[in-house]
C-alpha cells in the first residue's frame, strides 16, 4: 500500500498529506475549491522548508516528501490509483454521504475509504457505499504533524482486516492508535467539546477573560493548550458542526454555547479567518 489521496484540503486534508508524504507513500490532495488546493499546496511547502531548516527531515526525506505530492482538482484522476483514500471534507453528513458515493464508484474495488470526521457515523458514511467492510473513521488530531494519535473508529460493517489495515497504517505514521467503537463524537471529540463549550459559556458569563481561562486550564490542569486558543486553531465553524451533531445525538449537554453560534454568524472563525477568541496577523 502505498498510494493515498485525501478529499478535502482544508486545515485537516492539507496536515494529513503532509503526514503521509513525509512517510513515503505517494499522496494526491484534492478539494473542489482551487484556491483551497493552492493554499494547501503554499503551507505544505512552508511547513516541510520550516522542517528541513529545523533539522527534522533529512534533504532526501525533503526531497522525496516533495516528489510525493500531487495536487489535483478532479476526483476521478485523483482516486483512480489509490490504495487509501482519506476523506476531509466539512463536517456534514450530506456533503460526506455524496464523496463517499462518488468515491464508492471511482475507486479500485479493494481500496480501503477512511473518514477523518470527529463525531460522525462511520456506519452512515460506510452505509453510502457498497463497501461498509472497507469503510472506517480514521481521526487525525490538529496540527497533523505534531499530534501522536488517530483514533480508529470501526462502523457495524467494518472488517477486522480494515481495522487492522488502519493500524498498519497509523505505525507507519509513526503515530499511536486507539481502536473506538462508534459512538458519537469518539472519545476525544465527545470530551473535548464539553470542556471547549464550557469554557465559552464561562466567556460568555464573565467568569473571565479568554487569556485567563485558558491560563488557568494550562497551568492549573496542566493542558498544553487552553480550549479557546484550541477552538481558534480547530475553526470556529468546524467546532459549531461537531456541537450541533452532538447535541442532535446525545443531548442537551452539548447545546453549542450562544457565543460559539454568534462568532460563526460573524464570520470569527478563529485562525482561518484571523480573528477568534484571539486576533491573529
Ligand atoms: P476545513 O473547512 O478547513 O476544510 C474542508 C475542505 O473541504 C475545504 O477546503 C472545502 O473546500 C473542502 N470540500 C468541501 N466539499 C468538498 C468536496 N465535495 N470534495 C472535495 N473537497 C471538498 O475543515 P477541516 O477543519 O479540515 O475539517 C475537515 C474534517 O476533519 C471534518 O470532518 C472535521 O470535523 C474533521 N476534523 C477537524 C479537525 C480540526 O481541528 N479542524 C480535527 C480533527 C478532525
Amino acid at each position: 500500500m502505498e498510494r493515498v489521496t485525501v478529499v478535502g484540503a482544508g486545515v485537516m486534508g492539507k496536515g494529513i498529506a503532509y503526514a503521509f508524504a513525509i512517510s513515503n507513500f505517494q499522496v494526491v490532495l484534492n478539494d473542489i475549491r482551487l484556491e483551497a488546493l493552492q493554499k494547501a499546496e503554499a503551507d505544505i511547502n512552508q511547513l516541510l522548508n520550516d522542517s528541513f531548516q529545523k533539522g527534522f527531515l533529512s534533504e532526501v526525506q525533503y526531497a522525496r516528501a516533495k516528489e510525493n505530492l500531487q495536487y489535483d482538482m478532479e476526483l476521478a484522476s485523483a482516486v483512480k490509483d489509490a490504495d487509501l483514500v482519506v476523506e476531509a471534507v466539512i463536517e456534514r453528513m450530506d456533503i460526506k454521504a455524496d464523496v463517499f458515493q462518488k468515491l464508492d464508484k471511482l475507486c479500485k474495488s479493494d481500496a480501503v475509504l477512511a473518514t477523518n470526521t470527529s463525531t460522525m457515523s462511520p456506519t452512515e458514511i460506510g452505509a453510502q457505499t457498497s463497501r461498509p467492510d472497507k469503510v472506517v473513521a480514521m481521526h487525525f488530531f490538529n496540527p497533523v504533524h505534531k499530534m501522536k494519535l488517530i483514533e480508529i473508529v470501526r462502523g457495524l460493517e467494518t472488517s477486522d482486516e480494515t481495522v487492522q489495515f488502519a493500524k498498519e497504517v497509523a505505525t507507519k505514521l509513526k503515530k499511536e492508535y486507539v481502536e473506538v467503537n462508534e459512538f458519537p463524537g469518539f472519545v476525544t471529540s465527545r470530551m473535548n467539546c464539553l470542556v471547549g463549550n464550557e469554557a465559552m459559556n464561562m466567556l460568555m458569563e464573565g467568569v473571565a477573560s479568554a487569556k485567563d481561562i485558558d491560563k488557568a486550564i494550562k497551568l492549573g490542569l496542566n493542558h498544553p493548550m487552553g480550549p479557546l486558543e484550541l477552538a481558534d486553531l480547530v475553526g470556529l465553524d468546524t467546532r459549531l458542526r461537531n456541537m450541533e451533531y452532538l447535541y442532535q445525538t446525545l443531548g442537551e449537554k452539548y447545546r453549542p454555547s450562544p457565543i460559539l453560534v454568534k462568532y460563526v454568524k460573524a464570520g470569527r472563525l478563529g485562525r482561518k479567518s484571523g480573528r477568534g477568541f484571539y486576533e491573529y496577523n
